[in-house]
């Protein structure tokens, strides 16, 4: 078995497997190392939606880095599809941001002005989308957030970063990352490898190798739980969106209705009382939800830092050592520039500078 690599990834959720496509495609030799299968964790928890718009709170940061993230999708989904055959599932339509009165509509003036954003008001709203509740004043209409299949998304990166020459151990959980001159030992249950550079991306489970590497960063959990409904005719073709809780329409009649946020909650189990309120939210956005079946529940970990922005960049004292995690309630849709950036990070190519300096790891 070979056990030397350029780059070992520690962590195969989409940010890792992101980074890993990004690598393999420039043909340096990484490895992905996951504890469990591909995607297992918070990666397939995720409803996919690529909310450059309606999840942005701060438009000097996190919208161009999101943004440029969001319409690398769009070139993607050819790409990925070609290369694994995988259809990572990217579906026209967008989303309505919901407001219910006059004061939500001036709430969502920002997200007005940004392009690609337009008002609808509550007629025109239930024109497009007759299910909705006859309450809503009228709704932000968002063309590009669209969404993708979160697990679909992240097996074809991995795919298609092993077709460029990647290699992928699953079932494999690294527990130690040690330095021996300029090399790293990455040691595991199928033995040690080693790697010229580490990039620790194991969400939210990264704490650990944080206080491992002498930094004292804690990444916390806030779970996130959803339901999948079905319905005979499909309800809706846009996703609705208000406070936080989204209605996401998939193939054959399915709608995802998602998601709580419970902080510091590790357990990766639904409780009755995070389903009761989402279907109590969900029922104000669209009344006949509630008639729905329910096909299946799940919750998963999203990784959240101090400043719920995510960490990508340098150990700060040794360049060996990157981190790309703590993407919070966006490494769907952050995944692509995550992977863009570490790569170009590594390969010692330009980075724009307000990036480094937002998502560095020593930003205190
Ligand atoms: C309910 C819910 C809904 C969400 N909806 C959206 C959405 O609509 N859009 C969006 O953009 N984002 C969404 N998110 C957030 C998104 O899912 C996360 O930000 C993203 O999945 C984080 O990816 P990751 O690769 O960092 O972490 P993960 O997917 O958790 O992957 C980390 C991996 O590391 C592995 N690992 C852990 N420790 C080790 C170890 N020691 N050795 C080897 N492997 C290890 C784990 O097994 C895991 O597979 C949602 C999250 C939740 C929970």
């Amino acid at each position: 078995m070979k056990t030397n690599y350029d780059v070992a990834i520690i962590g195969g959720g989409i940010i890792g497997c992101s980074i890993a496509y990004y690598l393999a495609k420039e043909k340096i030799d990484v490895a992905v190392f996951e504890e469990k299968q591909i995607a297992s964790k918070s990666t397939r928890a995720a409803a996919g939606m690529l909310g450059a718009h309606s999840e942005c709170d701060d438009f000097e940061i996190f919208y161009p880095f999101a943004r440029s993230s969001q319409l690398t999708y769009f070139d993607l989904k050819d790409e990925l599809r070609e290369l694994s055959g995988v259809d990572i599932e990217l579906r026209k339509g967008g989303i309505f941001q919901l407001a219910f009165s006059e004061q939500e509509k001036e709430e969502l003036s920002a997200t007005l002005s940004l392009p690609t954003v337009s008002w609808y008001d509550s007629v025109e709203m239930r024109n497009r989308e007759n299910a909705v509740s006859s309450n809503i004043f009228g709704a932000a209409y968002i063309e590009d957030d669209v969404h993708v299949l979160p697990h679909s998304t992240c097996l074809a990166f991995s795919k298609c970063a092993q077709i460029y020459g990647a290699s992928i151990f699953e079932y494999t959980p690294v527990f130690a990352i040690q330095k021996e001159d300029s090399i790293y030992i990455i040691k595991t249950n199928k033995g040690a490898f080693q790697a010229k550079t580490v990039v620790v991306a194991n969400g939210v489970w990264s704490s650990s190798f944080f206080h491992q590497l002498g930094l004292h960063h804690t990444l916390s959990p806030v779970k996130g739980e959803c339901i999948s409904v079905s319905s005979v005719q499909p309800l809706l073709k846009h996703t609705l969106f208000h406070e936080h809780c989204y209605i996401v329409p998939r193939n054959n009649g399915r709608l995802v209705i998602g998601a709580t946020m419970v902080k510091n909650d590790w357990h990766e189990q639904p409780t009755l009382g995070g389903l009761e309120s989402l279907i109590a939210k969900a029922k104000t956005m669209l009344p006949t939800v509630t008639d729905l079946k329910i096909e299946s529940c799940w919750a998963g970990l999203r990784p959240q830092t101090f400043d719920k922005k995510p960490f990508i960049g340098y150990h700060p004292e040794d360049e060996g050592i990157l981190f790309a995690t703590g993407h919070f309630r966006n490494g769907i849709l952050l995944a692509p520039a995550t992977g863009q950036m570490i790569r170009d990070l590594i390969v010692k190519q330009e980075v724009k500078k307000e990036w480094i300096d937002a998502f560095k790891v020593n930003r205190f």
